[in-house]
């Protein structure tokens, strides 16, 4: 079997183009620009890229990006008189925090001060609650993405045994609630999960966000299976790598998706996404 690779670069095109459109719309109505403020504390290098590519995005589809670059000695009162600002700011509909923070500040504190209408990723107990009560609002980026990427396959997920390779609030547990409310049966696994292996072998779907470079391999999965990867990882070479053994994986999986191109910019356009559907509201 060869795998149908899934482009989630060609779809997150897609998206973005829709984004646009509706912004477009949105002016031609006579409606504002939506906003989204980024804020970036200190200067991780990934981060300081990851902002640049949130902010390129915006002004591709028309969002207005709010700049705050932070020093990384910045306090976390500082910080949180930054967040009341925005969050009083009618020209900002979203708020971005970019992760991680630097230690001295303590990242609930602040997710917990965004309002929850403004938090376009998702990570507030509010917008994590009512995905988990099946009526969300603002859901998480990435589990989000997924769950588009799967729709445009066409793939049919009411009734699969999906396994979820890592419990973080950021992928994995917001992952299993979209699952969940699509009518699978979901299984989470993480690091103190016995016997992964069959776990895996077992599911008709697998979304794997772990941060181990090629760790499922293709014969633990089910023939036919449909592969979710969001692993990020640098190999020694500089390569980007996913926790999925690509080269094996794709010739017993049915579906997969690569990395890079597969849910990382799915993740890109999805805040965007967010960003409009709260200016909406
Ligand atoms: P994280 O907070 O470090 O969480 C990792 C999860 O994996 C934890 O639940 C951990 O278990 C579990 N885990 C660790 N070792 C394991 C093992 N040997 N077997 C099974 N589970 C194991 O990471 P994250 O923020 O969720 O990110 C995960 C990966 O996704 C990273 O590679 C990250 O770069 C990537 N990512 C990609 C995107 C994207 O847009 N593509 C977005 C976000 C993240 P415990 O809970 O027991 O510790």
């Amino acid at each position: 079997m060869s795998a149908r690779i899934i482009d989630g670069k060609a779809v997150a095109a897609q998206l973005r183009q829709q984004i646009k459109q509706q912004v477009e719309q949105r002016l031609a109505d006579g409606r504002p620009t939506p906003g989204l403020a980024v804020v970036l504390v200190g200067s991780d290098p990934a981060s300081q890229v990851y902002v640049s590519h949130k902010r390129k995005d915006c002004a591709e589809v028309g969002i207005r990006s709010f700049a705050h670059d932070l020093p990384s000695e910045t306090s976390e009162a500082e910080l949180l008189g930054l967040i009341d600002q925005l969050n009083a700011d009618p020209a900002v509909d979203g708020i971005l925090v970019q992760l991680p923070l630097p230690a001295h500040i303590d990242t609930n504190a602040v997710i917990e001060r965004i309002l929850p209408e403004k938090d376009v990723d998702g990570f507030h107990p509010y917008n994590l609650g009512r995905l988990a009560q099946r009526r969300p609002v603002l859901r998480p980026c990435t589990p989000r993405g997924v769950m588009i990427l799967l729709e445009k396959s066409g793939i049919e997920l009411a009734g699969l045994d999906a396994v979820v390779i890592g419990a973080s609030n950021i992928v994995g547990k917001p992952m299993a609630l979209e699952l969940l409310m699509a009518g699978c049966t979901v299984t989470v696994c993480h690091s103190r999960t016995r016997e992964l292996e069959a776990k895996v072998r077992a599911a008709d779907l697998v979304v794997v966000g772990v941060g181990r470079a090629e760790m499922v391999k293709g014969d633990w999965l089910k023939p036919g299976a449909v592969v979710i990867d969001v692993g990020i990882n640098r190999l020694d070479n500089g390569k980007l790598a996913g926790d999925v053994e690509f080269a094996s994986a794709s010739k017993v999986a049915g579906w997969l998706t690569p990395v890079p191109g597969g849910v990382g910019p799915m993740t890109r356009a999805t805040l965007l996404q967010n960003t409009l559907d709260t200016s909406e509201r």
